[in-house]
């Protein structure tokens, strides 16, 4: 192996290039130190839960997408996307002894605590009002010319498999086109050149019925923030969309790439900034500037509270009444607890992973006020199933809908209730997505 430092880079379940402090600093290492080698580590944080079936399938799209394109530039992806970094550097050992280790952050629109966390807010309204800093800008992947490994270094010893392909996928090398686009103003926080445009790339082996029929690499999340923002009118109409149940455009859909780190939600924020720029704040805009709040809330909630955000009586420390009723609860989890609304609902996350905010906020419900079971098996069920599942915002969720969160109604005793009939006649009058999933 020719001379110079070993300089790895951990993932940490963030599968992307762009916007990643920690990449900057490890290609920095390399080049000032002459003869050094960058390796990229696919690992997941420590203690992460294994993630379910959808989102399993496209963090493999994710992972054989960044191989690609780190491959075009001759750099090594060791994938472990099950293990931890401790656990891989010790499987590692003494074939690969890293010099030098830099570990990615999940992405954050702060990247420290954006309010004093001893004065950490219980609620939601507290916390936007009190924000007094801006997020922080994107940074563009950083330029990896020269960075490539030679033929020489690569250790003959190393065993096939590190570098076994993660999903023997045809398009995975896909790379953006070289077009560098209209927002790419060469600012540091510039989108990433390539940036590709138009139509983000569907996965054949989504169901065709799913709101989310793409697929999950970081080009597509990117095609799909564009789309949203600038070729469809989603992002104009967002706020009195937002509560739809059926198709592609009534949200975002940017939430499966968040959970698995594909994009970064500075990008999205930023991309928010450009277009207000250019088209002025809208509804729309702003709107979805507040959900994006919402997760940085839970997450930094999450932080704050530890083990108690995720108990079973909540950051309020209540009990809820519940019965542990197994075999209802089976009979939930095989979409047939009885309520064909819900059932539908459970249907499409069964076959797609995704659910409406109001889906899943029916189903949450339901399971809690109407079939009294107990909220965190509810939760559990949803962790393992949603193709975006994120515990902070999975669980500051269903905590919220069980009276033991963060919901200000539900401060005095008793849980929101939402009146299944009322719902479906203003959210689906026409039964539309009864019958998609019926
Ligand atoms: C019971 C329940 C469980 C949920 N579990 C998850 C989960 O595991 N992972 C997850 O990403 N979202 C979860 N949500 C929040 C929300 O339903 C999804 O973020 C949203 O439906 C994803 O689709 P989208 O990206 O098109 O959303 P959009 O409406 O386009 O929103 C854009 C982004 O804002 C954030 N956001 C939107 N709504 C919320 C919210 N209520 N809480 C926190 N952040 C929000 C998300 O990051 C989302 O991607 C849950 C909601 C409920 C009611």
């Amino acid at each position: 192996m020719a001379a110079g430092v070993t300089i790895a880079f951990a993932l940490e379940g963030q599968l992307r290039l762009d916007d990643q402090p920690a990449w900057h600093e490890a290609v920095a290492l390399v080049r000032r130190q002459p003869g050094s080698r960058l390796i990229v580590l696919a690992t997941r944080p420590d203690g992460q839960r294994l993630r379910g079936p959808h989102q399993r399938r496209i963090e493999a799209q994710a992972l054989a997408s960044l191989r690609a394109r780190l491959g075009a530039a001759a750099i090594p992806l060791l994938a472990f996307p099950q293990k931890s970094t401790a656990a891989v550097l010790a499987e590692l050992h003494p074939l690969l002894r890293p010099d030098q280790l830099l570990q990615a952050q999940q992405s954050r629109l702060w990247s420290d605590w954006p309010l004093d966390p001893e004065r950490f807010p219980l609620v939601f309204s507290d916390f936007r009002r009190k924000l007094d800093r801006p997020p922080e800008p994107p940074l563009a992947p950083p330029d990896l010319t020269g960075l490539g490994w030679t033929a020489g270094d690569w250790p003959e010893a190393w065993p096939r498999q590190w570098l076994a392909p993660v999903d023997p996928d045809p398009s995975a090398d896909r790379l953006p086109p070289a077009d560098p686009g209209p927002h790419d103003g060469g600012a540091d926080h510039a989108l990433p050149r390539g940036e590709p445009h138009g139509e983000p790339d569907c996965d054949p082996q989504s169901d065709p019925r799913s709101a989310f029929p793409f697929r999950g690499d970081e080009p597509t999340a990117l095609a799909r923030l564009q789309h949203f923002c600038f070729v469809s009118d989603g992002l104009r109409h967002y706020k009195a969309r937002r509560n739809g149940l059926v198709g592609t455009e009534f949200s975002s859909k940017l939430s499966p790439f968040l959970a698995i780190g594909a994009l970064s939600v500075r990008r999205i924020w930023q991309v928010l900034l450009d277009y207000q720029a250019r088209y002025g704040a809208d509804e729309g805009s702003d709107w979805l500037k507040v959900e994006l709040l919402w997760r940085e809330f839970f997450l930094w909630s999450e932080q704050r509270h530890g083990a108690a955000f995720h108990a079973a009586s909540g950051l309020l420390n209540r009990q809820p009444d519940w019965v542990e009723n197994r075999e209802l609860f089976a009979r939930w989890c095989r979409a047939d607890c009885g309520h064909p609304l819900i059932d539908a609902q459970l249907r499409e996350l069964l076959a797609t992973g995704y659910l409406s905010n109001r889906g899943r906020q029916w189903v949450a419900s339901h399971f809690i006020n109407s079939l009294q079971l107990p909220w965190i098996w509810g939760a559990r069920f949803f962790e393992w199933w949603l193709i975006d599942a994120e515990p902070a915002l999975n669980t500051g969720n269903w905590a919220y809908l069980a009276g033991v969160g963060s919901d200000p109604r539900s401060f005095g005793g008793s849980p929101r209730r939402f009146d299944l009939e009322r719902q479906v006649g203003l959210y689906d009058p026409e039964q539309t997505h009864r019958q998609l999933w019926s």
